[in-house]
């Protein structure tokens, strides 16, 4: 009876061992995973968003004023912003 009470606990532990190792393998390498792919698009959507910043033409824009209170007299409400990407009135400085 002794030795039934003592081997219970041996079993359910070999039994938790054989369930918990792999489900924990699991789990880790799930994290480690998520976590390299969660920084790979982070890096990769930064990457695209600088391209299209570095696509604005308006800091080497002659009419650009580089003045917070008026950006741009001909379009003040797209200066150094995505929309003014393909301005027509675009002249280079100099
Ligand atoms: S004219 Fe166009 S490109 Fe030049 S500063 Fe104004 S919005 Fe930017």
């Amino acid at each position: 009876m002794v030795l039934q009470l003592m081997a219970l606990p041996a079993q359910l532990i070999s039994l938790v061992q054989v369930v918990l190792v792999p489900v924990c393998f699991v789990l880790a390498w799930g994290i480690v995973g998520l976590t390299l792919w969660n920084v790979t698009t982070a890096v990769r959507d930064g990457m695209a968003r600088a391209a299209v910043m570095h696509k604005i033409p308006c800091a080497e824009c002659r009419y650009f004023t580089n003045d917070h209170r008026l950006k741009c007299p001909i379009h003040p409400m797209i200066a150094l912003s995505e929309s003014a990407i393909d301005c027509n009135d675009f002249e280079p400085q100099g």
